[in-house]
């Protein structure tokens, strides 16, 4: 059984939900880390929604600019500074200090995942990158399947690094109250914290498993 859980909510902000989730995690005092989309940050009312969890006290994560093809298969150096940089530069004062950066890969780790240019410059710019070691699925349906899936990885993993997307858990948070739930009846202690080996970069210094995730 996991001894920890850190919250990661991907691909926001979305008006409408996001807000219920903040509700729900402000009444819950639960901090978590919003890994957000660049191109949703330019909608004022979607900045609103990120500006509110930053003041709330979540981490904010950068979550490339358009996440469409990842960037282990398309990973040129102008895409990388476009995707990686310019959602830094969006972000502002939000982005956490310590500048983490979580690419995207449709729920799974591999060589997708970075290209050597991708690599390189979240090294020389210092990011620190997150990955992730417990996806749900929360975008399949029926969506509240996630919860069993959620709490079979709760059974395997000693500290979960926990992706959920706000569009799906804003609308069922039933759901995630229910997990919340399970996860304090054990003893699970919540973290924003991530487990180091869901950090292949940290500020720049690269971990051996990077290779890995790396296209060559
Ligand atoms: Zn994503």
């Amino acid at each position: 059984m996991a001894t920890r859980l850190s919250y990661t909510f991907d691909n926001g902000p979305w008006p409408g939900t996001t807000e219920r989730l903040l509700d729900f995690l402000g009444d819950r005092n639960i901090k978590a880390t919003f890994f957000v989309v660049g191109e949703r940050l330019k909608d004022p009312e979607s900045r609103k929604l990120t500006e509110r969890a930053w003041a709330e006290g979540h981490w904010i994560g950068n979550h490339t600019l358009t996440h469409t093809t990842p960037l282990g298969r398309d990973g040129g150096k102008e895409r990388v500074e476009r995707e990686i940089g310019e959602t830094e530069q969006l972000l502002g004062s939000m982005a956490h200090p310590r500048k983490f950066f979580r690419p995207n890969g449709s729920g799974s780790l591999g060589k997708h995942i970075l290209s050597p240019e991708a690599r390189d410059y979240l090294v020389t710019n210092k990011y620190t990158m997150v990955t992730w070691n417990s996806v749900p699925q929360d975008w399949i349906e029926p969506h509240s399947h996630w919860l069993s899936r959620a709490k079979d990885d709760l059974k395997k993993l000693d500290w979960p690094v926990l992706v959920l997307h706000d569009k799906f858990i804003g609308e069922m948070l039933d759901t995630l109250a229910q997990f919340h739930d399970h996860l304090l009846e054990h003893g699970v202690e919540i973290t924003q914290e991530f487990d180091p080996a869901c950090v292949p970069i940290d500020r720049g210094v690269s971990h051996p498993g990077l290779v890995e995730l790396t296209s060559s």
